[in-house]
Order: structure tokens, then sequence, then C-alpha cells
């Protein structure tokens, strides 16, 4: 696997839930597989439609979730009520990927708090990440 990582970045997650919506500079975009959706709607008995917005142009999205008052619909104060199944997006962050010429090249979000502390982001964690992926968007 060819990943192109961010050297020395440290990450310690603070449970701020900033990562849960829009801040007053950048609109979060949630976005959700179709398998996702379908995981959420079976897990909490809602109505797909009722948490997400069908989209189009996305690539392997095809959803986006809905937000209360510019927070995750499964928001509850700082806790996120659907974790264990929560979505890629989220569970990349603050990291997210995309491929080029056969690379997985990472970003990760600089006004995310928890960036510059605790211990520094091995490669190893990277590797899961896109393997959680791969592993996801095959059985999806
Ligand atoms: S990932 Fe970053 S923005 Fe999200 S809860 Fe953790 S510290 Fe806050």
């Amino acid at each position: 696997m060819h990943l192109l990582v961010p050297r020395n970045v440290r990450f310690e997650c603070q449970r701020c839930a900033r990562c849960c919506g829009d801040t007053s500079h950048r609109g979060r975009n949630l976005l959700l597989t179709k398998s996702e959706v379908e995981e959420i709607s079976e897990r909490t008995g809602l109505n797909p439609l009722s948490f997400a917005t069908p989209i189009s142009n996305k690539g392997i999205y095809q959803y986006r979730m809905k937000k209360r008052g510019g927070k995750c619909i499964f928001l509850d104060g700082k806790a996120c009520r659907i974790y264990d199944i929560r979505p890629l997006v989220c569970r990349f962050y603050p990291f997210s990927v995309c491929k080029k010429d056969e690379k997985y090249v990472f970003n990760f979000a600089e006004d995310c708090p928890g960036i510059g502390l605790g211990d520094v982001v091995a490669e190893d964690v990277f590797e899961e990440l896109v393997t959680e992926a791969q592993f996801k968007l095959r059985t999806s």
C-alpha cells in the first residue's frame, strides 16, 4: 500500500465535538455511503430520509448527514449517539484521504484542537484507516 502521510503530526482527540458540525469559518460536510445509511437506519429504526439527504456527484458518497443547529443530528451534547457505527468521514477525522496515481494521500484539518497534541501519529494508524475503509467499501 503506497501512502503519502503527514510527517511528525501529533494528534490527541480533545472530545470537543467541533468535528461534528459547522464552525464560524467552515461548514462540515458529513458524507455517507449507502451502506452507512442502511446500517444507521437498521440500528436506530429511523427512516433514512429523516437523518440523511440524497446527493449526487460525490463518488462513493450518496448521502449527506442532516444537521440540527449546524451540528450532526446524532450529536448529543458532545457525545455521538452512533459512535460505534459512525461513518468513515468521522472515523478519519481530523485526517482525510484521496487517491492520486495509486497513492493514498492524507491531509489533516489544521483547525482541529487535537492537532499538535499527544503523540506523533504513526504510519500504521494511516494504514489501518485505509484498510478499514477498503473493507467497508468492499462490503457496501
Ligand atoms: S477530532 Fe478534533 S475536532 Fe473532533 S472531537 Fe477530537 S479534538 Fe475535537
